[in-house]
Parts: C-alpha cells; sequence; structure tokens
C-alpha cells in the first residue's frame, strides 16, 4: 500500500511528475494521488470523479494520467428488430448520453419499426484505412512509385499481413499531387476497428516501398485516410463500414406513431435533409445521426472522435402507394468489438447486451453485427426526428420532458 499523502507531497515538490506514479503505487493509488493533488492545486472537490467501480489497472492501456471516471448516464432503446446480413434479432440498445429525450425519441422510432416488421440492413463495403504520404522529386518520379506500387500489390499486400495474423490487405490507391505521393491502404481487420493494426502494417508496407522506390515516407498518416476528419473521400469511397439500414412502414403505422402522413414526413427530409444540407455545404445529408452514433459509440467502447465520420449519413424517404420507404446509409462507419476501449469492463458489459462483446466466429461477424444494429438505430432515430418536425411535436416533446 502506497503512502499516498508522502506521494502527494512528492509531487507537489516537484520530486515526482504524475506520469511516474505507477513506478511508486498501483494504479488505483496513483490515480488518489493524482486526483488529490489536482483537488489540492484547484480547489476542485473530485469526490465523485474519484468514485468508480472499475480497477484502474483495466484502464492502464486507454489512459494516461487517470485521476478517476468521467459517468455518462446510460440508458437502452429496443428491442430493434434487425434482420442483416450478420444481424439477426431484437435488440435492447445501449445508449450513453446526457441530450434528455434522446433514447425515448429513439425508442420511439423503434416502436415504429417493430410496428413494421423490423429494419433490412447490410454492409456494402467494408475496410479501414491509412493512407501514408511519401515525398519525391518530382512528378516524373511520383508516377514511377504510383506505378510500381500498382505492379507489386502482391509484395505489398505481404508484407502488411505478416504483421498480424487478424489483419487483410484489401487494396492500395495511389494519388499524386506534385511532388508528394500518398498511398491509401485498406484493410480488413476482423472484429478490430483496426487503426493501430493497420498503422504498423503501413508502416511495414512503406519500408518495403522506400527500399524498392525513390519514395520517402514524409508521414504515416497523410491525412488522405482521412481519420477523425471531415473529408469527403470517406463519404464516397467509405472508410470501416458502409453500412445500410432501411425500412418500409405502411401508411396507418406512420400516423399512428408519428402523428403525421408520409407525404409530410418526406417533405421534411427532402427539404431539410437533402435541400437543406446542400445548402448548407454539409457532408452529413441527415437529421442527426451524430446523436445515435455518439451515444452508441460511448456506451460501446468505440473510440469517440470517430463519429465524425461515423455521422457522415445520408437518409432517403420516399412516399410510396402504400406507405413511407426510410433509409440510412453511413458511409463510414468505424467499429470493433475487440481493441481499443471496448475492453473496458463497463463497455464490455455493454457490448454484451447486444451479444458482440469480443472477436466474432467467424473473424469479423461480431463488429460487422454491431455495424448493422448502429446503423438500424440510427434509421429509428431519424424516422423519430423527422416524425416530430413533420408533426411540428419537437418543442413539446422537449417541454414535456423538461429540457
Ligand atoms: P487494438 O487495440 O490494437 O487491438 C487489435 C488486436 O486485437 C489485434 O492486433 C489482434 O491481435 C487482436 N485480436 C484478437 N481477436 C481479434 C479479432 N477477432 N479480430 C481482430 N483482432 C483481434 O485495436 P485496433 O482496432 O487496431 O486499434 C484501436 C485503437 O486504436 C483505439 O484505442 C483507438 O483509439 C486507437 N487509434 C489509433 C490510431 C493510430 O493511428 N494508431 C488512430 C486512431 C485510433 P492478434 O492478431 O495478435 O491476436
Amino acid at each position: 500500500m502506497a503512502d499516498v499523502t508522502d506521494l502527494v507531497e512528492k509531487v507537489r515538490s516537484g520530486q515526482l511528475r504524475l506520469h511516474e506514479l505507477e513506478d511508486h503505487a498501483d494504479p488505483d493509488d496513483a490515480a488518489t494521488v493524482r486526483r488529490e493533488y489536482v483537488a489540492g492545486e484547484t480547489g476542485a472537490d473530485l469526490e465523485t470523479v474519484g468514485e468508480y467501480s472499475i480497477d484502474a489497472a483495466d484502464a492502464e492501456p486507454n489512459i494516461e494520467n487517470m485521476i478517476g471516471t468521467i459517468q455518462v448516464p446510460l440508458g437502452v432503446a429496443g428491442p430493434l428488430p434487425v434482420d442483416g446480413d450478420a444481424a439477426d434479432d431484437d435488440y435492447q440498445v445501449p445508449l450513453a448520453t446526457t441530450e434528455g429525450a434522446l433514447v425515448a425519441s429513439v425508442n420511439r422510432g423503434m416502436a415504429a419499426i417493430r410496428a413494421a416488421d423490423g429494419a433490412n440492413a447490410s454492409i456494402v463495403k467494408s475496410g479501414i484505412t491509412r493512407a501514408p504520404v511519401f515525398s519525391v522529386a518530382d512528378v516524373r518520379e511520383a508516377k514511377e512509385v504510383a506505378d510500381w506500387v500498382r505492379e507489386n500489390e502482391g509484395e505489398i499486400a505481404e508484407t502488411a499481413e505478416e504483421t498480424d495474423p487478424h489483419i487483410a490487405f484489401e487494396e492500395v490507391t495511389p494519388y499524386v499531387v506534385g511532388d508528394s505521393v500518398f498511398l491509401r491502404f485498406r484493410y480488413d481487420t476482423g472484429d478490430a476497428m483496426g487503426m493501430n493494426m493497420v498503422t504498423i502494417a503501413s508502416r511495414a508496407a512503406s519500408e518495403l516501398i522506400e527500399e524498392e522506390t525513390p519514395a520517402e515516407l514524409v508521414a504515416l498518416s497523410g491525412n488522405l485516410c482521412s481519420d477523425k476528419k471531415p473529408a469527403a473521400i470517406n463519404s464516397i469511397e467509405g472508410r470501416g463500414y458502409t453500412v445500410a439500414a432501411d425500412v418500409f412502414l405502411p401508411h396507418d403505422v406512420v400516423e399512428e406513431r408519428f402523428h403525421a402522413t408520409t407525404e409530410d414526413i418526406a417533405a421534411v427530409n427532402t427539404r431539410k435533409n437533402l435541400v437543406g444540407s446542400a445548402k448548407a455545404g454539409s457532408l452529413g445529408f441527415n437529421a442527426h445521426v451524430a446523436n445515435i452514433v455518439g451515444a452508441a459509440f460511448l456506451a460501446l467502447g468505440q473510440d469517440e472522435a470517430q463519429v465524425v465520420e461515423g455521422s457522415n449519413a445520408i437518409t432517403s424517404l420516399e412516399a410510396r402507394d402504400d406507405g413511407l420507404y426510410a433509409s440510412v446509409t453511413l458511409a463510414s462507419l468505424e467499429v470493433g468489438t475487440v481493441g481499443g476501449g471496448t475492453a473496458l469492463p463497463t463497455q464490455s458489459e455493454a457490448l454484451s447486451i447486444l451479444g458482440v462483446a469480443g472477436g466474432g466466429d467467424p473473424v469479423g461477424s461480431n463488429a460487422e453485427e454491431l455495424a448493422e444494429i448502429i446503423a438500424s438505430a440510427a434509421l429509428a432515430g431519424e424516422l423519430s426526428l423527422l416524425g416530430a418536425l413533420a408533426s411540428r411535436h419537437l418543442s413539446s416533446a422537449h417541454e414535456e420532458l423538461g429540457r
């Protein structure tokens, strides 16, 4: 047992740095020392931050300088029936959020999907990308490098795949800008979201390319990947899972659940999600997919910064003779059920609500199932918000729930 008071004093006097505490105390005591030090320096009361049920040692791969945890309320919406390529069940979907009315709204959309016999979902493309940037002398050399890469994909694939038994090379696409060459690698990473895996694999492939061509690696990420930044390349080419979910709602279901007509809801979608988004120069042609992706990512141990590309979605609605057709297509949903934050005990429990914690059998099936569930939950969220807008019910719903 470490002497917490003594260690706090050593940090205060500069004898120890915050990140050195694990050399002198177990991870929980180290967190306590840091918390007491920060509380003392700032006057903040950190009692609640210090009350957590996980073992700080479990969080060591996920955080440095840990002082405690932030608790985000966790709710559940469902059941959500999904018939997908990997998903095939009625799901209770865990959502962590501080936005009142969000879970209720998604739940309402799910009730409509249930009344319509469930959502369909499909993964239309998959593969996580990394795009290193190389420097060359001029455009002639750039062309030489791009040609070599195209002609030697087999050798590049072999080199990349040697780095991890769970990685499979899919393709590499060269992009040239003057004396810069970008190589956008795409890999299958099984049940992992894959960013660490593809970074390591792309480093190995880049070393081969440096040996065999005049190209010099400038940076392992050249921003054409494109990770955690809004980027048209992800909307067009996809990243992670390109996943679509749809449902057909007969007129009576639409009217009973949303107190609006099929035509009115479809008109809201056209003018808001399509015309409005186009006028705004938006990449997201949807109502609030980020809400569902964000809440699911927080609950399920995903990389929350990837909500940027995860919410890159188009919602399309069509008023048909017998009802409303609705779909949501997420171009670049990066999710995994192993690695990253998925092994943290609370996040792992949340994944187990969906039956997708850990590696799938066959490999990759758990991550695919998760992608299809999130897409279907996003569809529920879109339907509910568009329905609320069409019935002019949005502000009263927030008022009723007191926020
Ligand atoms: P990871 O945490 O590196 O874990 C992936 C490892 O899990 C694989 O290497 C594999 O190792 C093992 N594994 C076991 N069962 C598996 C299965 N069924 N499918 C796939 N892998 C399996 O995960 P990651 O997804 O590559 O990286 C996620 C982390 O990267 C997150 O923490 C994220 O925040 C972070 N991140 C990194 C970067 C970066 O540039 N490095 C960028 C963005 C985010 P074995 O094959 O040896 O079993």
